[in-house]
């Protein structure tokens, strides 16, 4: 039969011209497909992208794009269903080899049974494609899921075996800021997992975290190279754009009588362009008619920043609204003390913390200025003496320790005149022989005293050397990063004097955390009225703060001066140094004290455990003069050769 030319042209009709299918989207891929399991999540039931999440899923497919990095709170509710997204559209609609890295081989294991297995059982596509490992020769194990086109590898950044091997096109990276520095001596895991897509023209690549420490936190260092998106959100009374932030959420009143209450039921968020107080419902709809916006240029790396802040799920029981749990929830973290606070900070704000130490402030310290003194209080069991010698003047204290290193102040003197003249190391001399009483009615003087030597070496050193008996040391800043509060000492100078290098940042750290405490007790500082501790004194303990440098690429935390003068900081840390020379033994010192175990009655000598070092006899009041000829003290015991 002839074709006519009707008929042919009814039949061609397939050959050619269809428009291209457009490529579905990860976020259509989730929305048409994914189903949510009961199990280990807020939500349940076919998935519906909240709007913040929208952006950052279909990003991964981005041709621009060669990673994705979420720094997001822990309940703003996603950012492990992404990659469960991810991995599922990988599965299904684009397979390909994919690994998922997770901090540890337990935690993969974790991931897999409460997560990925879940989300294959209920999502049916998936479930289609992966056998259920139960099944006899299903290939699956917990850790490894096959599918037409490719597979899912799980494994943990502490395990190196699993970062090496095959390639694979998709590397997601769950949670990066707890990997380790290093698997095992195989480098960066987070950098040998990336290698796995480097053959990948189309590689895709995804790292998420909660950050934890500033300075060390890998997913802030990460989002420092991208370009930075934060969640816009715009006021419904003024249109003002912003970013939520903590300082916006007010739940401090003032109640009748003028004086400020914290009522976290009555908490608002106030915009931060007219002030104006917004509740939650209004901070819902402005979250959910949000956008997200590039804070960097981008360079091939988008970053995508959300804090609790944002969150849509329904405030927990028991609370009004999200707002009051915002407010709430804080308050307790405040309460259970910095751990809690930084746990706090990192999981709800999506901010990194910065180490105890950053700053403090002088004003509450010398509100707790107490009446003591002149006696010495009941609780204190040893007193050290330091001096930081300056250019003009000596400044010198004495300080008192008890159990569990709990201190006071006793006495803080400056002896002027330059320390060239023999006047001023004979009033230091003075000043470090004074005998105190007790509050037991026992006599008590200073056990071993520091002097720094850093500034007038030479002159400290032929001051401490004919004192080394009783225990008078020189002492210096160490130049090494992150020393130890104390190093053996050495006696590598012209006079063959000990001098112990002191680690002024690890003491820092232990006395910015005692100087935040607020209850009496171990490692609490006490302060006199009078006694040389004015105003100036405490804003020299607090005139440093924490910061975070660099040194050959690595960080550390080094402390800076924020005011000219520190010497009572200075003095502070010596202390804490001579503790750690001198290890006295406190606890038989208050036994004794308390009469257990007492040897002799009303003539308790509260100085240093005396079954074990004999107490120092007084210091000579003629300066540079030795007036000892025995060998060291205890000297084995302090590490001195
Ligand atoms: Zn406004």
């Amino acid at each position: 039969m002839k074709k006519t030319r009707a008929l042919n042209k009814v039949w061609q009709g397939f050959a050619s011209g269809f428009p291209p299918i457009p490529a579905l989207k990860v976020s259509e891929w989730a929305e048409a497909y994914r189903v949510l399991p009961r199990e280990g999540s807020q939500r349940s039931g076919r998935w519906h992208s909240l709007p913040y999440q929208i952006e950052p899923m279909d990003a991964f497919l981005d041709k621009e794009v060669s990673e994705v990095l979420l720094m997001w709170a822990a309940q703003t509710g996603g950012k492990t269903e992404l990659l469960l997204n991810v991995l599922g559209f990988f599965t299904h609609a684009d397979p390909s080899p994919q690994l998922l890295v997770q901090p540890t081989v337990e935690l993969a294991e974790a991931f897999s049974k409460e997560r990925l297995t879940p989300t294959i059982r209920d999502t049916p596509v998936l479930r289609g494609l992966i056998k259920d490992p139960r099944s006899r020769d299903s290939g699956n194990t917990l850790l490894g899921k096959v599918y037409p086109g490719g597979n899912i590898a799980l494994i943990g950044a502490n395990a190196p075996s699993g970062l090496a091997g095959r390639p694979r096109r998709v590397v997601l990276q769950d949670e990066i800021d707890r990997y380790p520095d290093s698997a095992g001596t195989e480098g960066d895991p987070s950098a040998l997992a990336d290698k796995r897509a480097e053959s990948y023209s189309n590689a895709v690549k995804g790292k998420t975290s909660t950050p934890t420490l500033k300075g060390f936190s890998k997913i802030e260092a990460r989002m420092a190279t991208s370009d930075y998106r934060k969640w816009h959100v715009c006021c419904p009374k003024c249109g003002h754009e912003q970013v939520l932030l903590w300082r916006q959420i007010i739940f401090t009143f003032k109640n009748d009588e003028g004086q400020e209450i914290k009522d976290p039921a009555r908490a608002y968020l106030e915009c931060e362009g007219c002030k104006q107080p917004l509740t939650d419902e209004e901070r819902v709809a402005m979250v959910r008619a949000g956008r997200w916006v590039a804070t960097q240029p981008f360079a091939g790396i988008r970053g995508y920043w959300l804090n609790g802040l944002n969150t849509l799920f329904p405030a927990g029981k028991g609370y009004r609204n999200r707002l009051h749990q915002f407010a709430q929830e804080f308050l307790f973290a405040k309460k259970n003390g910095a751990e809690a606070l930084k746990t706090w900070v990192n999981t709800f704000l999506a901010e990194t913390w910065e180490e105890s130490g950053d700053t403090l402030s002088a004003h509450p310290l010398m509100a707790r200025r107490a009446n003591y003194g002149p006696k010495i209080p009941r609780n204190c069991l040893v007193l050290i003496g330091k001096a930081d010698v300056q250019g003009d003047r000596i400044e010198a204290e004495i300080e008192g320790y008890g159990l569990g290193q709990e201190s006071w102040g006793i006495r803080y003197q400056i002896i002027m005149g330059p320390p060239n003249l023999q006047d001023a190391w004979k009033q230091l001399d003075e000043f470090f022989l004074q005998t105190f009483e007790h509050e037991s009615g026992a006599t008590m003087k200073v056990s071993v005293a520091l002097v720094d030597a850093g500034f007038e070496q030479d002159l400290v050193l032929q001051y401490t050397k004919p004192r080394e008996g009783h225990r008078i040391y020189a002492v210096k800043g160490s130049s090494t990063p992150n020393a130890p509060i104390v190093t053996r000492g050495t006696r590598n100078n012209q006079q063959r004097a000990m001098l112990f290098p002191v680690g002024g940042g690890a003491a820092k750290d232990l006395i910015f955390g005692r100087l935040r405490l607020n209850e009496p007790g171990a490692g609490y500082c006490h302060y006199p009225n009078g006694y040389g501790y004015d105003d100036e004194y405490f804003f020299q303990l607090t005139s440093e703060k924490a910061v975070t440098r660099y040194h050959a690429g690595q960080p550390v935390r080094v402390y800076e001066k924020t005011r000219a003068r520190n010497e009572a900081l200075d003095l502070k840390v010596y202390g804490v140094a001579a503790l750690h020379i001198l290890k006295p033994d406190l606890m038989a010192l208050h036994k004794e004290l308390n009469g257990e175990g007492a040897p002799e009655e009303n003539e308790v000598e509260v100085t240093m455990p005396s079954r074990q070092v004999p107490a120092p006899p007084p210091v000579s009041a003629e300066p540079r003069k030795p007036i000892s000829q025995r060998r060291p003290l205890g000297g084995q015991s302090l590490g001195i050769t």
